[in-house]
């Protein structure tokens, strides 16, 4: 039996599939290590056959299959394959995105807790040791007394060869019990609800079918609920299911009522995970103990099998789209294995991605609506505030006189208040604090100059850069010194529990605040919550990509929603220099069809995704002329795909990246934007696709966030 070797060789732009001989218990999905040039290299078996078509008198066997069971299973091997095709990514290194590096590595770390114990009795032991191992004699004796051990513990005590021999020599067990360790989880016994007429309409279409639907339903509208119902009625049927969010550890809740709702079936999988606890969870879902997958964005690899449905929550969050190597859209990911299933895919938000709107209006994801907030609760009034009249009356704090009288008031009424700093993107705007004038960067990638006066009224009030949220939340102590204030940013969240802390503290107080950047925004239901402040929300409206306008509509709504979601007294003010942006008037009126309808027009008429496809080759170095240098030549050759596809190419250059300096690395980038074409996107892949020394390229379609 021959078996086909991915051969996984790192810094190797090409997969490299060889034939070697299988030895008896190689399978599909397996690790195994095989001879390389000289060397003994990881692979994994892709396929097993009688015939090879190479010289079989020169094909070199299999070393060592490094595992029993292959980790690789049928539906995720397939998935690898379609996503290395899909994303014109290395078969090894969809590979290694679907096994968890601690899975991948079997690193001692993930063996904590192996369990030894002795296989003979103590007597039979010491004469198969012979009395000159001491510390083999060492490790017997101290089983005989604890009766089992840790391994790792072993190790530590008597040193890792004296275990290992025993190990070897059959005196010890290894492979005792694995006791798994579980993240943290209170067991809150939260109450189901009878599901609304619309909520349960939801679930009855949803059930069943094998399309991809968009539910889009408003903030607090019980699309969890509707989840939850889903995923009931797939476990009724044996099945299972996965349910990704943008990022878990932001959103304690809802793993709280996940297990809840389903207790002891719930695996979770995210970052803020310990590398046992991670392993942990994959074999629970692995071994098909865990019937539900609640995780983050990699989630959607979870080894699973028998998948009832698949759920997207907040599918217009940008993390859906990994920001590293190797790229991929979770929502390509999650349709194959849908589509594998024959299950559902639900895509849910308040504020669909435009992408999946278009779909849903295109015909190709079915369109589910909830427009109402669960028992008659209605959706917070959010009020406008010109920010420039507040500079024109002599206020040039960043707090409006409305806003401060409406934080006021909510306390008085012993509520909670948040207060939400834009901190997306890079590069805030400049802005002239006197008449508004804006310095705004367009996607061409050009930079900002730096003003020192304003270009319009010459004034010198300009204002760089965002608020912080650390000034923040000193301002309003001293405003009300009696209220406990909170902060919640990248600095204050650290550590594997951080978010999960503060929401608790501040939860448990009313009346608080609490201060935040975008995290805040995410999914979080506190019924206290009854003012909702936004300071900068233009920040994100002058970004420099064409997903402004977009992000900044998602962003007002999302925060607006985590007010009044238990009572009618949600209010929310809406700080700005923009107060006729078309983004804010459908904001405030939550009308997304509307706003919808508005940018897609845009889009199209200026030719910008979805009507186009906009592709970046980053190059970044630490020498700034070998970044030149390398980008220079592949820009060469993106210019000759000008001659092949003419006018199909809206835009095409190279430029310094609006970054051009991340810590050592020099950053520029070539700029692509086309009409969507698979054969020119193959070949600026193709483009970018070169080893080069000392030099990092990087490819991304349709960049979320130019920097
Ligand atoms: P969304 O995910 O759309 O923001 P949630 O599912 O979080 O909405 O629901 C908002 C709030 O309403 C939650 O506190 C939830 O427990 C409650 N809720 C949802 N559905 C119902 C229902 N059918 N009856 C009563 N309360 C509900
Ligand atoms: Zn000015």
């Amino acid at each position: 039996m021959y078996a086909q070797v991915i051969v996984d060789i790192q810094n190797d732009a090409v997969d490299r599939v060889f034939d070697y001989l299988a030895l008896p218990d190689t399978k599909i999905g397996m690790r195994v290590s095989v001879p390389f040039a000289g060397r003994t290299v990881l692979g994994y078996v892709i396929g097993l056959s009688e015939t090879t078509s190479f010289d079989a008198a020169k094909i070199k066997s299999i070393k060592k299959n490094l595992e029993t069971v292959p980790r690789l299973k049928g539906e995720i091997l397939e998935l690898c394959k379609f996503m290395a095709r899909h994303f014109f990514l290395r078969l090894s290194d969809t590979i290694r995105l679907a096994l968890p590096s601690c899975v991948w590595l079997d690193s001692e770390r993930a063996q904590i807790n192996y369990t030894c114990s002795l296989i003979f009795d103590i007597d039979t032991a010491i004469n198969m040791i012979g009395k000159r191992a001491k510390s083999q004699l060492a490790v017997v004796s101290f089983l005989n007394d604890q009766g089992e051990a840790e391994y790792l513990k072993l190790v530590e005590l008597f040193g890792r060869t004296s275990v290992n021999a025993v190990i070897e020599k059959g005196i010890v067990s290894k492979n005792g019990v694995r006791k798994l360790r579980k993240p943290e989880i209170e067991q809150t016994k939260l109450e189901k609800h009878t599901l609304t007429k619309a909520q349960d309409n939801a679930v009855k279409e949803i059930v069943n079918s094998e399309q991809t639907f968009l539910l889009h339903g408003v903030t607090g509208s019980g699309k969890t609920e509707v989840y939850m119902s889903v995923i009931e009625k797939a476990l009724a049927e044996n099945k299972t299911a996965i349910m990704l969010v943008p990022e878990i550890s932001l959103t304690p809740q809802m793993m709280q009522r996940f297990n809840s709702r389903f207790p002891g079936h719930v695996a979770v999988l995210h970052s803020g995970l310990s590398e046992g606890e991670r392993f942990d969870e994959w074999e629970r879902i692995f071994s098909g103990e865990a019937k539900v997958v609640l995780g983050a964005r990699s989630a959607v690899f979870a080894p699973i099998e028998n998948v009832g449905v698949i759920i997207i929550d907040e599918e217009h969050d940008s993390s859906y789209v990994s920001e590293t190597n190797p790229r991929y859209f979770t929502h390509d990911v999650a349709q194959f294995r849908a589509k594998y299933n024959h299950c559902p895919l639900v895509l849910g938000s308040a504020t669909p991605s435009l992408e999946s709107y278009k779909k849903a209006q295109d015909g190709e994801y079915k369109l589910i609506t909830l427009t109402e907030r669960v028992n008659n609760l209605e959706m917070p009034k959010i009020e406008i505030v010109d920010m420039l009249n507040e500079v024109l009356d002599g206020n040039t704090s960043p707090y409006s006189k409305k806003l401060i009288a409406k934080l006021d008031e909510c306390i008085k009424n012993k509520k909670q208040a948040i207060l939400f700093i834009n901190r997306r993107g890079f590069a805030s705007f400049v802005m002239c604090r006197e008449c508004g004038y804006r310095a705004k960067c367009h996607f061409c990638g050009k930079r900002y100059r730096m003003l020192t006066n304003c270009p319009n009224c010459h004034s010198n009030n300009i204002k760089y850069g965002a608020l912080g949220t650390e000034r923040v939340c000193n301002d309003l102590q001293k405003m009300f010194p009696n209220v406990p204030i909170f902060r919640m940013d990248n600095d204050t969240t650290r550590g594997k529990n951080g978010h999960k802390h503060i929401l608790e503290q501040f939860s448990s107080v009313s009346p608080s605040i609490l201060v935040g950047t975008q995290m805040i925004a995410k999914g979080h239901d506190y019924p206290l919550v009854s003012f909702v402040g936004i300071l900068d929300a233009d920040v994100s409206l002058y970004n420099s990509d064409f997903k402004s306008n977009e992000r900044t509509f998602q962003l007002v709504t999302q925060v607006a929603g985590r007010a009044g979601r238990a009572n009618n007294d949600g209010y929310v003010i809406l700080q700005t220099y923009a107060p006729k942006h078309y983004v804010y008037r459908f904001a405030t009126n939550y009308d997304y069809t509307s706003f919808y309808e508005k940018e897609v027009n845009l889009r199209q008429t200026t030719g910008f995704p979805p009507y186009s496809t906009i592709v970046r080759i980053l190059v970044s170095s630490t020498s700034d002329n070998r970044a030149i240098e390398v980008t220079k030549k592949l820009y060469d050759n993106a210019l000759k795909l000008k001659e092949k596809y003419g006018k199909q190419i809206i835009f095409l250059q190279a430029m310094p990246s609006p970054v051009k300096r991340i810590q050592t690395k020099y950053r520029y980038q070539i700029l692509a934007r086309y009409t969507p074409n698979d054969d020119i996107t193959n070949d600026l892949f193709k483009v970018a696709d070169v080893i080069e020394k000392d030099v990092s390229i990087f490819v991304e379609i349709n960049p979320n966030n130019l920097r």
